[in-house]
């Protein structure tokens, strides 16, 4: 009998407005054998959105019943809703050889990393402060109160930088996707015996300019610019 197939999980998170669903849908598109966790949660559907796409939206009894039935990975509360990662797309990913991929906040990459301390971990952020309002703005989806209040939150995320194993500093889109896409096919890299490629050798290269350690200088001066203090809202 062959060896059951053991997923490796990716967890993306990322202060709002960083790009993280872009990047994702991106990635998505251009590796093969990657499934996308969609998680259950209690706040009510966007615009567009529709159940079992982007997520499964279910009331708060339902929630409180499947945390009670003992069905989620990981649970949170983010922003006064309920969201949760189900066991079942761990037990489907292993059961159809493919690797998962969760986009949950940091309590919920928290307790991942304390369940499945290999999984990897991928914490998206803006090149600075404006640059983040700025898309928060053009994505037209929020009023500036929401924007402001995003803004704040986004101070708190970044500070817990130093949870995750890369940092994917999204300034321009095109190379973004392509350090995301070297991270997840690198970490496969690893599971793999072959001796590599010259292509596999510099996607690697890519993939370990992002890691934790090689960007730490660049993430200090980010930092500074949400601790700045705002000017006053306009009325
Ligand atoms: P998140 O999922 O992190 O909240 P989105 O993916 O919705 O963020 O991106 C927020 C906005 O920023 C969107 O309008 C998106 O098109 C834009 N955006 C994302 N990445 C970049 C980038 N690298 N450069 C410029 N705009 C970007
Ligand atoms: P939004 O409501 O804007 O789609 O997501 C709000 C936040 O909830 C994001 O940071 C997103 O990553 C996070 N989130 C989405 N699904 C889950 C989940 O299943 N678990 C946790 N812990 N966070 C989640």
């Amino acid at each position: 009998m062959s060896t059951p197939h053991r997923p490796i999980v990716y967890i993306i998170s990322a202060p709002s407005g960083s790009g993280k669903s872009t990047l994702v849908n991106e990635l998505l598109g251009l590796v093969p054998d990657l499934d996308f966790s969609i998680s259950y949660t209690t706040r009510a559907p966007r615009g567009s959105e529709r159940n079992g796409k982007q997520y499964h939206f279910v009331t708060r009894d339902e929630f409180e019943r499947m945390v009670r039935d003992d069905q989620f990975l990981e649970f949170a509360d983010v922003f006064g809703n309920c969201y949760g990662t189900a066991r079942r797309f761990l037990k489907e990913a292993e059961q159809n050889g493919l690797d998962l991929l969760l986009d949950i906040d940091v309590q919920g990459a928290v307790q991942i990393q304390k369940k499945l301390p290999d999984a990897v971990s991928i914490f998206v952020l803006p090149p600075d402060r404006q640059t983040l309002e700025g898309r928060l703005r053009k994505r037209g989806e929020d009023r500036d109160e929401v924007i402001r209040r995003r803004l704040d939150t986004a101070t708190g995320e970044i500070e817990q930088y130093d949870k995750y194993n890369y940092i994917l500093i999204n300034d321009q889109l095109e190379k973004s996707v392509e350090s995301l896409k070297a991270i997840v096919l690198a970490e496969r890299l690893q599971h793999s015996s072959h001796t590599l490629s010259e292509d596999e050798k510099r996607m690697v290269k890519l993939a370990d300019s992002s890691r934790l350690k090689n960007v730490r200088d660049r993430i200090k001066p980010i930092l500074e610019s949400f601790r700045k203090p705002l000017p006053p809202a306009q009325p």
